[in-house]
């Protein structure tokens, strides 16, 4: 992979790329083949001070900036990665191991939207009307910038995450620092240089390529950061919400995910099936909020099961440079062999793996798949409610399908984990999608789909999944505090409200 197009290092501090002052190597490794895509130092903590003093330095002119000069500069970054669009899909499924046809019709295409759409956010931050609510002041809301963000990014959707973490800070005046995870840092380095080819200043975008111990435990930490955005799993987040509490930051969490996927009896059959096999596998199942729990109702199930293990057993699984490919590698062989875990685990406690359950041998096209991180798409039947399975987030392409016999208990059941970041109900019925949509506990419900999102809606999780929103204008909530300002309109020196000290005199 040449990435010298924009210069060695992997470090993007001030507007440059640099070595950074680390001693710790590190792989960027393609995971479908095993070979090495980039060679990087990793941040050291002294790194983590020069990025944030950048961003500090930065912060006094780019908070000032008029609303419509950020905005220009986001619209000058959305034309920038237009241009530069097959050369991000590439990279992105180099790290990733994602099919390409997925980095290029969405990963890349979603990125340039929600630049367009920051762009435009970023005229229209607006605080309440004024008013004269004593009668003797006028008050008026101020929305400001909080000062340097922290952000920490994983792995899944590299590019995504930067974008989604960089641009609504930016766009309310902030300046950030984004630790992307450690495996895939190169499109959230490359992000950062086309924000600097966009004309944004120096030091407003920063990105560093680090460990989440060291690099990422000190940016979350850091006194000069006023606030940390994080997205990763449910333990980490509890550990960086730990951290920033010492300093007070306004943290924003996007957690963990374990989708429910509930099939009532009068859905669809045909749209179900597909709408599971395509939403539990999308990017390997590396996707906080992809279907892993189907509920179907009793009547539907057997039909449900065997129409989904039929087309999870067709899916193509292979080079994910090949436009055919369906399904590459999961993101490392650790990763794979954690997923794989879990699937053994649930053989011992009596499962019924009815399809997948392993590593191929060879990929559609021929390919030798045994080089990269490869697991067949899985499809679980047969355990109870509280197993591993069901309840754990095991972030690989692996779907437990459960029947279920009344509403109530299919309701019940998709609330029955500690997460709430998304959901859907598939029905016909208005009265029961309506019940469904009111009933689950989760920062999304789809109706009959699940995985779109939308640059002008929010993304953002209940329970243990977090809390904060993503994209849309209430993300920029996220990113500005809120100042009252109050002016006194009487003009007199005795105010009326003095008596409580003054009594009459
Ligand atoms: P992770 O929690 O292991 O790592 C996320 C990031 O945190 C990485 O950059 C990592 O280096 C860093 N990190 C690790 N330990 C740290 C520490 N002690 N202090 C500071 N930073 C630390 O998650 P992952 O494996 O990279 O990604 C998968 C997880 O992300 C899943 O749980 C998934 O559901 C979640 N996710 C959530 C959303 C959402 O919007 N809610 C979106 C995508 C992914």
């Amino acid at each position: 992979m040449d990435l010298t197009s924009f210069g060695a290092g992997a470090q993007y501090i001030a507007g440059r790329l640099t070595e950074g002052t680390g001693t710790e190597p590190f792989q960027v490794v393609n995971p479908a083949d095993g070979s090495v895509v980039q060679q990087v130092t990793l941040a050291s903590t002294a790194d983590v001070d020069t990025a944030v003093a950048a961003a500090r330095a930065a912060l006094p002119e780019w908070a000032a900036a008029t609303p419509g000069a950020r905005s220009a500069a986001l619209l000058r970054l959305a034309g920038i990665l237009a241009d530069r669009a097959e050369e991000f899909a590439r990279v992105e499924t180099a790290q990733t191991g994602k099919p390409i046809k997925l980095s290029t019709e969405f990963d890349v295409p979603g990125t340039i939207d929600n630049t367009a759409f920051f762009a435009g956010a970023a005229r229209n931050l607006e605080g309440k009307a004024a008013g004269e609510y004593s009668g003797d002041h006028t008050s008026y809301v101020r929305r400001e910038a909080i000062g340097v963000v922290g952000s920490i990014a994983p792995w899944n959707y590299p590019l995504q995450m930067a974008a989604w973490k960089i641009l609504p800070a930016v766009a309310a005046g902030n300046t950030i620092v984004l630790k992307p995870a450690e495996l895939t840092p190169l499109t959230s380095l490359m992000f950062a240089q086309a924000c600097t080819d966009a004309g944004i200043p120096d030091g407003v975008v920063n990105v560093l390529t680090g460990a989440g111990r060291t690099a990422g435990e000190r940016l979350v930490s850091h006194p000069d950061v006023a606030m940390v955005s994080f997205t990763g799993s449910t333990p980490v987040g509890k550990r960086v919400a730990q951290l920033a509490t010492d300093t007070v930051k306004r943290t924003h969490l996007e957690l963990g995910g374990k989708a429910p996927f509930v099939v009532f009896d009068d859905a669809d059959l045909d749209a179900a099936v597909h709408g599971a096999v395509a939403a539990s596998l999308i990017n390997s199942g590396q996707d906080c909020t992809a279907a892993t729990r189907a509920y179907v109702q009793r009547p539907l199930y057997d039909a449900f099961v065997a129409g989904v293990a039929e087309l999870f057993a067709a899916i193509r699984l292979g080079d994910p440079l090949n436009p055919q490919t369906d399904l590459g590698p999961l993101v490392s062989y650790t990763h794979r062999d954690r997923v794989a875990g879990f699937v053994e685990r649930a053989r011992g406690y009596g499962a019924n793996v009815v399809t997948g359950g392993q590593a191929p041998a060879k990929g559609h096209d021929g390919t030798d798949l045994s080089l990269g991180a490869y697991y067949r798409p899985t499809l679980i039947t047969g355990v109870a409610q509280d197993s591993e399975v069901v309840q754990g987030e095991i972030f690989g392409p692996v779907l437990v399908a459960l029947p279920f016999d009344s509403d109530d208990e299919g309701l019940r059941l998709a609330n029955d984990t500690p997460y709430g970041l998304a959901a859907s109900a598939w029905t016909r019925d208005i009265h029961r999608s309506l019940r469904a949509t009111r009933e689950i506990a989760a920062g999304c419900v789809w109706v009959n789909d699940h995985i779109p999102i939308l640059s002008e809606m929010p993304h953002g999780g209940y329970k243990s999944s977090g809390y904060g929103k993503d994209m849309s204008q209430y993300s920029l909530d996220e990113y500005t505090q809120v100042k009252h300002v109050m002016f006194d309109t009487t003009a007199v020196a005795r105010k009326d409200w003095h008596r409580t000290i003054f009594g009459d005199r």
